[in-house]
Parts: structure tokens; C-alpha cells; sequence
């Protein structure tokens, strides 16, 4: 196996993961078999426990691991399949070493920062190596910026490694920022030494440096950088502010061929240019859209990485529809105090996202109500989901009060609940239903065609509660049809109103296996009739 290792300097933000998914692509698209990883500095041992305020999303993968949102990056632009081991974090290389430690392993021994913990991270990439015995180039992002306290052990250990499995075999690559000063109309490329002398100093000289940068880098700074930097000046790559989607950016880091400077430093050189026409149809469809919809994201977490894969499914829809999906982002707290139609207003669909906790709950569901009774395609996840049956309960089943217990535990009626065995759980790290799990679909149904008539799906879970078994029966009385069950526990997946144009309700995350070039089809369905909506 081959290694690249990317570092990040100066500020973080930078899109050094969008970077490092970038070569993947490139490099996939030369022929070759990637998979992608990422080192996380901090101490949590999963960001599962983190708030989406501070942390974005939370990308879950098929075997139920919580990981960061940038592996759904990675998911989006490669194909090689993640699992726990592809994200690191401190909490787990610490948590680890103390056990080891508790248990003896180490006995007769001092446990120390080094061997013991840079030993621990060198085995991850070992166990990675191992089990993915047909993939040619490995490639770890290391979070946060070089000079930082708590990713010293990190990139000690990458030196560490890279001596041992010989520096043919390893390519670093270091991600700055050129920061263009407005009042002199000048690039400076001092930041970009500095970080670059920082990794120096901890031993590690960078073979290829790419510059973020809202201009072009000219040949001047190029050789001004490579000469600080110690490197050829054609290994300084320009990383452009890409003008209107995020799948440009394979297309711009070609532009410098980063991919020929990757594969000739780890001795692939004798790949193929990558074979990149279908990637740029696509980014051409979502640059050059026929069709215009307004879809109204009613979520509680204001922020742009909190919902981050329902966005990019959102746009890979649209592609695959020829048509611009403008997101209308809406505060559900918002629709508490002014009501849905003065908030939401005219737009071709709603998207109720999923979330944790009481806060905008009302919000949420009168979103689902506008959407119910004036016809608007909807699409509920997670608890968009839930909130579309509580809904549903209290305003056509008339079960009045009806809610969730995670919202008002002695709710009258419960529609949804806990399953049994999520009571008396107390770990909050890990413990919710994760992961992909095996569902049917019920022919005749939205959902079932959706999916182009399949029997079963594999989707994506991430949360505690459930559509509660009690209530099927009224709720399907009152019209609403479940058309998807779990296979291992009969737990409703799929909820949806066959006397509304479009409304869906899904108990998993399907955001999490949308594709460019491959639109996930409750989304993909989801624009379609946004789009007869909008015609309309
Ligand atoms: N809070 C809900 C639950 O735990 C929904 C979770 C979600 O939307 N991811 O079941």
C-alpha cells in the first residue's frame, strides 16, 4: 500500500478535506483503488456526543461508526467503503492505551507519549493497511492545523511511519493559505512558510504544498513558496475558491496535475491520466441547471455543516434532474412565533431534517402540517419523520396531545417511544440504533417505487426513538401508510400519505448514500415532484 498523509497550516476551514477527497477522486479516476481516512485531534472518542454547533454533522457509516462530516466527503467522492477504523480520534488512541495499561499489557514498563500512544496510532494505520489488502493508496487527512498542542503525537507518529515503511511509499501534503491583503493587492506567501518551517521542525518536509487562494498563484509566488519551502516549484499546487459547486474542485487541483506529482512521488506513475468526462458532466448539469426549485430546509441548527449531506444530496438530485435546488434555510423556532405560512411561504417542497431535543419541535411540526394540507411535497428524516406522525396523530387521527417521549415523557398518546431495549441505556456515546440495517418495502406503495420496485433497501439509522407499535393501526386508519418495515425487528421505516402528491416520511438518514452521479431515489423523487409542483 502507498500513503498520503494531509496536513492542514495556518487556519482551519481551509478545505483541506474537500483537498485530500479531491485526490481521491483523481486518483480513482486513474485506475487506481483508494480509500480515505481521517485523524481527528480531539478528545472525544467519536464526535456522536458532540453538538451540531460545534461540530456540524455527525456522518454515520454502515457499521454504525460516528464520524466526521468529512468522511461523507470522501463517501461522495470516492468509492472505496469506510468503516470505525477510517476515523481516529484521540479519545480513541487514549482510551485504548489505558486499557492496555489497566490490563498489563505494558507490564515492567513507564506508558509513555512515545513509544506507547504514537505506537497506538501507527497500529490503526497497520489494521487499515491489512484488512484492505486491494487498495492501492491510502489516504489520511490529519484534523485541525499543524502547531497544534494535541495533533503533536500525530504527526510524530506519521514520521514514525514513514521511515518504516520506506518514504517511497509515503507523499505529505501540506494544505496553507494564501491570504490575499485587500490594501495592497498582494499575496502573501509568509503564513505559508511559517507552517510549512513548523512541520519542518517536527521532522516532517512537506513533498507537495497546496496553496487555498481566492486568485491564481503566479509564477512568482510559486517559486518564491517552493524556494522558502524547499520544494520544486511545480510541486506548489494552487487550490482556486471554486466559483459554484464543491465537484469543481477535482477539476481545479487537476489543473496544477496534482495527481501526476501524487503518483510519481509514490511510484504509480505508470497510471493513467484520469478519465474524468463523466465527473465533469455532472458538475457542467449542476453549473448549467434547465430547471429552478425552492426547497425550504426547516431545521434548528442553523448552521451550514449541520446539515451538510442533505444539502449535497439535494444538489446531486438536482442534477440528475437538470434542475438548481435553491435551499430556503428556515429557523423552525421562527415558525413558532409567526406561523408556517409566514415563514416557510411559497416554495416546491419541504425538507424536515433530522434532531435531538425538545427546542423547535412545535416548529417542525407545523411545517409538516403546512405541508400536509397545502399539498407540498414534503420530505421528513429522522425526525422529520417522527414529527410528520405526531402531526399526523394529533390532526387526522385526532389523537389529541399525541408526541414523542423524548419531547413530553407522560404524553397522552405516545406515537412515538422508546424501543425496550433503549431503556435505562445511560451511555449517551454510541448507544443509539446506528448504522445500516436491512428493511422491506411494501409493494404498491410511494416508497416502493421510489426505489424501482425492490424488495428490501439497506439504509443508514442514527436515532434513539421509534414509530410506536400501538398506534400503526390508527394511524394507517387515518391514511397514512407505513411501507417500510425493519426486517430483524418489524420497526416502521417508511411513513407516506397516498392521497398527497408527494409526502414522505423516512426513520433513517438516506442523505448519507447520495452520490453525485448516483442521486439517492427518495431525493431523487423528492426534486421530481418539487419540480411538478413548481410547474403547476
Ligand atoms: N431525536 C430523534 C431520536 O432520537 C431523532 C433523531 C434524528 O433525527 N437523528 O429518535
Amino acid at each position: 500500500m502507498k500513503y498520503i498523509f494531509v496536513t492542514g497550516g495556518v487556519v482551519s476551514s481551509l478545505g483541506k478535506g474537500l483537498a485530500a477527497a479531491s485526490i481521491g477522486t483523481l486518483l480513482e479516476h486513474r485506475g487506481l483503488k483508494v480509500l480515505m481516512q481521517k485523524f481527528d485531534p480531539y478528545l472525544n472518542v467519536d464526535p456522536g456526543t458532540m453538538s451540531p454547533f460545534q461540530h456540524g454533522e455527525v456522518y454515520v457509516l454502515n457499521d454504525g461508526a460516528e464520524t466526521d462530516l468529512d468522511l461523507g466527503h470522501y463517501e461522495r467522492f470516492t468509492s472505496g467503503e469506510l468503516t470505525r477504523l477510517n476515523n481516529l480520534t484521540s479519545g480513541q488512541v487514549f482510551d485504548s492505551v489505558i486499557r492496555k495499561e489497566r490490563r498489563g499489557d505494558y507490564l515492567g514498563t513507564t506508558v509513555q507519549f512515545i513509544p506507547h500512544v504514537t505506537d497506538e496510532i501507527k497500529i490503526r494505520l497497520r489494521e487499515v493497511t491489512q484488512n484492505n489488502p486491494d487498495v492501492n493508496v491510502l489516504i489520511t487527512e490529519i484534523g485541525g492545523t499543524v502547531g497544534d498542542m494535541e495533533g503533536l503525537l500525530f504527526i510524530e507518529a506519521l514520521r514514525q511511519f514513514a521511515l518504516e515503511v520506506g518514504k517511497e511509499n509515503v507523499c505529505f501534503i501540506h494544505v496553507t493559505l494564501l491570504p490575499l491583503i485587500k490594501a495592497a493587492g498582494e499575496i502573501k506567501t509568509k503564513p505559508t512558510q511559517q507552517s510549512v518551517a513548523k512541520l519542518r521542525e517536527l521532522g516532517i518536509q512537506p513533498d507537495i504544498i497546496i496553496c487555498r487562494t481566492e486568485a491564481d498563484l503566479d509564477e512568482d509566488n510559486r517559486r518564491k513558496i517552493a524556494m522558502f519551502c524547499n520544494v520544486e516549484a511545480k510541486n506548489v499546487v494552487a487550490f482556486r475558491d471554486v466559483a459554484h459547486t464543491i465537484y469543481e474542485c477535482p477539476l481545479d487541483l487537476r489543473r496544477d496535475k496534482i495527481d501526476r506529482l501524487v503518483v510519481d512521488k509514490i511510484g504509480l506513475g505508470h497510471t493513467p491520466a484520469p478519465a474524468l468526462e463523466d465527473w465533469e458532466r455532472f458538475v457542467q448539469r449542476i453549473i448549467h441547471p434547465k430547471h429552478k426549485v425552492t426547497i425550504a430546509v426547516a431545521g434548528k441548527y442553523g448552521l451550514q455543516d449541520a446539515y451538510k449531506s442533505i444539502y449535497e444530496a439535494l444538489i446531486h438530485a438536482g442534477a440528475l434532474h437538470n434542475t438548481k435546488v435553491k435551499i430556503q434555510r428556515i429557523d423552525v423556532e421562527d415558525i413558532e412565533e409567526r406561523g408556517a405560512r409566514e415563514v416557510i411561504g411559497e416554495v416546491d417542497g419541504i425538507l424536515v431534517p433530522g434532531g435531538f431535543g425538545e427546542r423547535g419541535i412545535e416548529g417542525k411540526i407545523a411545517a409538516a402540517q403546512y405541508a400536509r394540507e397545502e399539498r407540498i411535497p414534503y420530505f421528513g428524516i429522522c425526525l422529520g419523520m417522527q414529527v410528520a406522525v405526531i402531526e399526523f396523530a394529533r390532526n387526522v387521527c385526532k389523537l389529541k396531545g399525541a408526541n414523542s417521549t423524548e419531547f413530553e415523557k407522560a404524553t397522552r398518546h405516545p406515537v412515538i417511544s422508546l424501543q425496550e431495549e433503549q431503556i435505562g441505556v445511560e451511555d449517551m456515546g454510541a448507544t443509539m440504533r446506528l448504522g445500516a440495517c436491512e428493511s422491506y418495502l411494501i409493494a404498491d406503495t410511494l416508497a416502493h417505487q421510489l426505489y424501482g420496485g425492490a424488495k428490501t433497501i439497506r439504509e443508514r439509522h442514527r436515532h434513539r426513538y421509534e414509530f410506536n407499535a400501538d398506534y400503526r393501526d390508527r394511524v394507517e386508519e387515518g391514511g397514512m401508510v407505513i411501507s417500510s418495515l425493519s426486517a430483524k425487528e418489524g420497526l416502521v421505516e417508511i411513513v407516506e400519505i397516498p392521497a398527497h402528491p408527494f409526502f414522505i416520511g423516512a426513520q433513517f438518514h438516506p442523505e448519507f448514500q447520495s452520490k453525485p452521479n448516483r442521486a439517492h431515489p427518495i431525493f431523487a423523487g423528492f426534486i421530481g415532484a418539487a419540480l411538478e409542483y413548481a410547474r403547476k
